[in-house]
């Protein structure tokens, strides 16, 4: 399994990046930058851990919501004026795209208040 050996992949480095992070710390001595830099690579190598353990991939959730209804049924192209199939509706971005038929156009649709 590939995911299996990526993981192996990702301990491995993170083990590597531990050792390194000592070797910095133990060399502190003779420059005491090396200290914050083996810090830092044991703090990257306990991320990668954390990552390379987190069995769920990371999910992003997005919901669209139309605040309003839309009357599709009294929707013409604004480029030819012909009416719109409501089936071509599409949403993108969080916004309702209408794509005309006859001329291929395609727009934004503005929501409008149904009163
Ligand atoms: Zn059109």
């Amino acid at each position: 399994m590939a995911k299996g050996a990526l993981k192996w992949i990702l301990y491995i480095a993170a083990a590597g990046l531990i050792g390194l992070g000592i070797l910095f710390i133990m060399a502190q001595y003779a420059d005491s930058m090396r200290l914050i830099e083996g810090i830092i690579f044991i703090v990257v190598a306990m991320v990668i851990i954390f990552f390379a353990r987190e069995r769920k991939p990371i999910e992003i959730k997005k919901t669209v919501r139309i605040t309003s209804p839309i009357k599709v049924k009294e929707i013409d192209c604004p480029n030819c004026s012909a009416m719109l199939n409501p089936d071509k509706l599409q949403v993108i971005d969080g916004k309702p795209y209408m794509t005309c038929d006859y001329c291929g156009n395609k727009f934004e649709m503005t929501e409008e208040p149904t009163w």
